[in-house]
């Protein structure tokens, strides 16, 4: 009986080995991890850590795909497709200078695990709730892009601080916000667990790149006409911290 067990268990650690090693040969490749790479914590970024050190280069070495600021809070970044674009308070997209540093991001190699069609209007209270049942289950950290024709977008973006800098929370106080009617892009994010609170902001955060590369930011609120929703959970999270 105690063999049995055994060679039972055993069985079912080469299964799962198996499936485990085909499926990342299938989807990733080799050289990219499935980690979600971040720089800084929330709670630096909200006590006024705004200058830090990382290159836009050593960002774009962790993922192709993300979202963060840049140093002084100067705008939101939307990272697509291995390009960060930089999304200023007036709300012009640049692509910014490459030696404009980064003191908190997000960025992941991003390979969706699942995905689906959305084809009826749907707000984001609507399309959040029907995520959060496979993101509670799972309870990683995911990357989630949201591509297709959103009949209404609600965006911000925030002015560029000097110091001696104050809270996130009072950068967000002077937000410049943007309404995006019948825009077709990119919704580029991510949902972080209650577990990662302090570390992350715990639950959802998107920020917005339309196809022309004119409009963006920091999603506030959205509603999807058709589309594809993809998630792809990370396997760990690395943090460097903030100088
Ligand atoms: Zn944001």
């Amino acid at each position: 009986m105690i063999n049995k067990n055994i060679y039972l268990i055993l069985f079912s650690l080469l299964l799962f080995v198996s499936c485990t090693k085909e499926v990342k040969e299938i989807t990733r490749p080799i050289e990219q991890t499935d980690a979600i790479f971040q720089y800084s914590t929330m709670i630096d970024l909200v006590n006024g850590k705004f200058e830090g050190t990382l290159t836009q280069a050593e960002y774009k070495s962790h993922g192709d795909f993300g979202i963060g600021t840049y140093n002084g809070v100067n705008g939101e970044m939307v990272y697509y497709e291995g390009i960060p674009y930089r999304v200023s308070f007036e709300g012009p997209v640049v692509v910014p200078p490459t030696d404009y540093l980064i003191p908190f991001a997000n960025t992941k190699f991003f390979v969706a695990d699942s995905s689906f069609s959305v084809n009826v209007v749907t707000d984001d209270d609507t399309l959040k709730n029907n995520l959060l049942t496979t993101l509670l289950a799972n309870d990683k950290p995911a990357a989630i892009k949201i591509s297709g024709q959103f009949t209404y977008l609600k965006t911000r973006s925030v002015p560029k601080q000097s110091p001696p800098y104050g809270s996130i929370y009072d950068v967000i106080a002077q937000q410049n916000t943007f309404d995006l009617p019948n825009s077709t892009g990119t919704i580029v994010g991510f949902w972080m667990p209650e577990k990662l609170n302090n570390l992350n902001f715990p639950g959802y955060h998107f920020h917005y790149l339309n196809s022309d590369f004119t409009a963006g930011g920091h999603v506030l609120e959205f509603e999807l006409k058709s589309g594809t929703v993809e998630i792809d959970f990370a396997s760990e999270v690395i943090v460097q911290l903030i100088d």
